[in-house]
């Protein structure tokens, strides 16, 4: 399962951090996924959980922020959201855009409890 590799991924570099700061306790990481990554964020989140539970970074929580797919047009340079697979401009009804956005994946950020 595609989902399962990643948050294990996540949670090894999760540990990692974990190792540099010790005395910290890491409360939740941040992910901000594309809708063009491939990825089931319920099933991600799952797998995390099922990952995490039991084992010293409990009750690490995972949020996932989802980033619309986003085009930007070659004609007037707007940039707008993908809504229905359509990628033509909504402003100049212009065909020629480009993909510049909704594939991420990646670790936005780490919250901590430094106390
Ligand atoms: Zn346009």
């Amino acid at each position: 399962m595609h989902e399962l590799s990643i948050a294990n991924s996540i949670q090894e570099a999760v540990r990692a951090e974990a190792v540099r700061r010790p005395g910290v306790r890491l409360l939740k990481v941040g992910l901000r996924v594309g809708e063009l990554a491939g990825v089931e964020p319920e099933a991600l989140s799952f797998c995390f959980d099922a990952l995490v539970s039991g084992t010293e970074l409990a009750p690490l929580a995972l949020e996932i922020e989802t980033r619309p797919r986003r085009q930007l047009c070659r004609e007037c340079g707007r940039t707008f959201r993908v809504v229905d697979y359509s990628i033509v401009c909504p402003d100049c009804g212009a065909a020629e855009t480009r993909c510049i956005g909704g594939d991420e994946l990646e670790m936005v950020y780490l919250e901590l409890d430094e106390t």
